[in-house]
Order: structure tokens, then sequence, then C-alpha cells
């Protein structure tokens, strides 16, 4: 069930490309009101590439299709600054809400997005919410179908919003193996397995549980796929109907986390997830992903941090 990378390698950063209104659960399905909202994905997006760029660190974009057919000036940016682009589905939908042919029709349509930016064929997918589980088995042949080479929207446990509790927690191969799957990471402890990598639990957790969450896997030869939205580093949103739930999911410890983010660039290595993937399949080591400041220049072939 999962298989480790054969050689030690870094982590994956991966960004969720999306406006705030279309991570929103509240306002996701009200696409009708979409172009009346402030767009504010160029900035956010910016101050992202910022940190990146300081640190090195090339990170996967899944741009969703609607925001890419919008903004393809942020698109060709990301790309040129030596990011993966890889696709996020067009309206941001939850997949075990579609039908196979609706699924279908999301990853057409967003592949066909990105592609007018750059013209390369992407080979990685997320689901919007990690909306991949036990109710959605078709979900890998619809993206082998249109020639992906790795998928990551799989949340091995559960949380608020999504999981997928007993998925394997390494990457594995699905799709009559086609296709690998490598689910968001998250770590055993206590006979458990709890959720650490995205950006929700950066925000949320004291840095210090973080980097030992990382390092926990980084012994174990597992590296960490790390996910973040734009919008969890704007501080500038003023709407406010957010409900709740969204008040905790969406903007608690938005203010840390550009400081987080800087923390966890000097203490770890980060590549695109298109890198670990030629590692799983025995390619040849990528080149390296940022040095982080205070780390060995020499490496020594075991992990980091
Ligand atoms: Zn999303």
């Amino acid at each position: 069930m999962g298989v480790a990378p054969r050689n030690a390698f870094p982590n994956a950063f991966t960004v969720d490309l999306e406006e705030w209104f279309q991570g929103l659960t509240s306002t996701n399905r009200q696409v009708e009101r979409w172009e009346a909202f402030e767009s504010r994905v160029v900035p956010a997006t910016h101050l992202l590439l910022g940190i990146l760029r300081q640190y090195g660190v090339r990170a996967t974009f899944f741009t969703l299709g609607h925001v890419a057919d919008r903004q393809p000036a942020l698109i060709d940016a990301i790309y040129a600054e030596g990011h993966e682009l890889g696709i996020h589905g067009y309206y941001h939908r939850f997949v075990y809400r579609l039908t196979p042919a609706e699924f279908d029709g999301e990853v057409g349509r967003s592949i066909e997005a990105v592609m007018r930016v750059n013209g390369e064929i992407p080979q990685g997918h997320r689901a919007p919410y990690f909306s991949v589980n036990a109710t959605t088995p078709w979900a890998f042949e619809v993206l082998a179908r249109h020639g992906l080479r790795y998928d990551s929207s799989v949340f091995p446990t559960r949380n608020m919003l999504y999981g997928f509790p007993g998925a394997p927690r390494l990457p594995y191969r699905v799709a009559e193996n086609t296709l690998w799957e490598l689910p968001a990471s998250t770590v055993r402890w206590a006979g458990k397995t709890w959720p650490m990598s995205g950006g929700f639990y950066v925000r949320a957790l004291p840095y210090a549980i973080t980097r030992w969450a990382l390092r926990r896997l980084q012994q174990a030869g597992e590296p960490a796929i790390l996910y973040i939205h734009p919008w969890e580093l704007d501080l500038g949103q003023r709407y406010n109907q957010v409900t709740p739930r969204e008040r905790i999911t969406h903007y608690h410890g938005r203010h840390g986390l550009a400081a987080k983010l800087h923390r966890l660039f000097t203490d770890f290595r980060f590549g695109p997830m298109r890198d670990l993937v030629a590692n799983l399949e025995g390619e040849q080591p990528p080149a390296p992903a940022n040095k982080p400041v205070g780390m060995p220049t020499v490496d020594t072939g075991m992990a980091h941090g």
C-alpha cells in the first residue's frame, strides 16, 4: 500500500491557484456571482511568488481553468519562473458531486485552459477540496484517459470538510498502473493518521509542530507534500459574509503564514511534484531544489531537516 521514493528527495510544495471566492465553500457554487466579486488572485499570487523566489523554491501550481482563462499573464509569470503548471478543475467543483462525464469535462476544459497559456500538456491534477474519495472510483480512470501522469487529490484521513480515511498515505499507482496518486501528507502519531500538510494546518499549528511533523516524515524517508492557496496570504480581503466555519478554515492564522513560510523554506528543501514523480519512477535525480539557509552544501544523501 504505497511506496517511498527510491532516493531521499526534497519535499513537494504545491499551490492550488484559485480566487478567494472560488475556495470559500459558500460562494464556490454561486458561479453567477463570481464576476461581481473582487479579483485578488494576481497580487496574492505575486506575494507567494516573491517568497518562493527568495528561497529558490520551484513549486507546482494546480491552476483552476477559470483563472487561467482570465489571468493568462499571471500564468505566464508563474511558468516563466520555472514552476510547474498542473490543473485544478475548471469551476472548482467537488468531484464527488459530479458524474464521471461532468468530471471528464472539468478535466478536459482545465487542460485546454492551461495549454492555451504555455502550450505544454500538464502532468498533474489536484481535485478541488481533495474531493476524490471512496465514492469516486472512476476519477483515476478519467485522469489517466486525459494523459495525466499523476494525481494529488486524496486526503488519507478526515477533517472538517473532506477526507478519504483508509486510503494509502504514501504514493501509489492507480488506473491499472498508468497514474500515480500522491496523497497530501499526513503524519502517523500515537497510532493515528494526522493531517498536517495544508495551508490551514500550517496557519493553525505552531511552527514547531509543523517542523516536527516534517522531520518525522523525512526520518522515515517520506517526502512531504504541502499545499497552500494564494488567498491564505491575502490580508486585504473585505468580504464579510463568511460562515463561522469559513472563519476558521479560510481565515484563521493568515497573519502569521508568511513568516511560517520563511521558516519552512529555511529549514527544508522543496521542489515541484513532477520531480517527485520522476524520482518514484527511478529517473535521473532532478536539478537541486532550494538550499535552505544553514544547511550543509554537501549533499550527504540523507534526508534534510
Ligand atoms: Zn482549490
